[in-house]
Parts: C-alpha cells; sequence; structure tokens
C-alpha cells in the first residue's frame, strides 16, 4: 500500500474578553456582551487555525508571518490571515486533509453556533465541511474561561504533501 506523505500540526490562541468589542469566532460574528480584545479581530478560532496550518507545512507561526506590532494588520479580519496561510500552503506543495477544533468559551454556550462556524471554516478553506470538526467546551466556571475572562482555542490539521500524491500516479 502506498503510504502518502503526511504533516500533523497544532494551534493554540487565547484572548481577554473586554465589554464592548465584538465577538468573532471562526469568521462568525456572535452576539454576546463582550467580545475578543487583540490587535486584528481577535478571532481565536481562525489564529489557532493560521497557525496549526503553518506549523504543519513547517512554516512558523503566524506572528512571523502578521506581526501584531505591524499597522497594516490594526483592525484586520481574521480571515486575510487564514487565507494568506491557505496560499502559502498550497504554494509549498501541500493540501488540507481535515481540520479539528475546540472552542473553550464559558458563555455563549456555543453548540447552537458550531454548524455555522463549520461552514464558515470550510468555505474560507475552500474544503467539504465534512473535513472539518467544530467542538465547543465551556470551563466548568473554573480558570480564565470558566471565569468568562477570555476564550481560547485549539486546531490541529493534516496535511497531504501534493507532490508525492503526484509520483504515486
Ligand atoms: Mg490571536
Amino acid at each position: 500500500m502506498a503510504v502518502e506523505k503526511i504533516r500533523i500540526g497544532i494551534g493554540h490562541d487565547t484572548h481577554r474578553l473586554v465589554v464592548g468589542r465584538p465577538l468573532f469566532l471562526g469568521g462568525v460574528r456572535i452576539e454576546h456582551e463582550a467580545g475578543l480584545a487583540g490587535h486584528s479581530d481577535a478571532d481565536i478560532v481562525l489564529h489557532a487555525l493560521t497557525d496549526a496550518l503553518l506549523g504543519a507545512a513547517g512554516l512558523g507561526d503566524i506572528g512571523d508571518h502578521f506581526p501584531d506590532t505591524d499597522p497594516a494588520y490594526a483592525g484586520k479580519e481574521s480571515c486575510y490571515f487564514l487565507n494568506e496561510t491557505k496560499r502559502l500552503i498550497k504554494k509549498n506543495g501541500y493540501q488540507i486533509e481535515n481540520v479539528d477544533l475546540i472552542i473553550h468559551a464559558q458563555k455563549p454556550r456555543l453548540s447552537e453556533f458550531k454548524p455555522i462556524i463549520r461552514e464558515s471554516i470550510a468555505r474560507i478553506l475552500g474544503l467539504d465541511k465534512a473535513l472539518v470538526n467544530v467542538k465547543a467546551k465551556t470551563g466548568e466556571h473554573v480558570g480564565p474561561v470558566g471565569r468568562q475572562e477570555a476564550m481560547e482555542c485549539h486546531a490541529i490539521v493534516l496535511l497531504i504533501e501534493m507532490r508525492d500524491r503526484e509520483d504515486q500516479q
């Protein structure tokens, strides 16, 4: 059996919650009394995912490519980072095989938003939504997430090296 070259990548992000900021998760605007603080739109889901993709391809991290000290990225929509990363991954000969995410938020309850976030990420990455999985957890009222001081996201991705796939045909 032919073995394809696969690469795994992990990403994580945390942002503080502040009243009066809009909340974006996975490119989806979610109505809530507080949003995430940050230089860009502070979308922890897209930041964690961008880092996972860069990591899998051996291309460093989001801060290397889009530094938060650069005024060009102030208030930037995070789908820009993910789109640019998707382009970079492809240029380096990789195809995304699947994506799995865990969003940690005490409030709001994310169960009703999971399908919309899944569709949003699948659309940004140009993937079938069956290849994108979104999970949500509360902080059980402990720690920064549980006390509603922050939200976090973990992301993991698998890439396949396209050159190998072509070689095997
Ligand atoms: Mg971030």
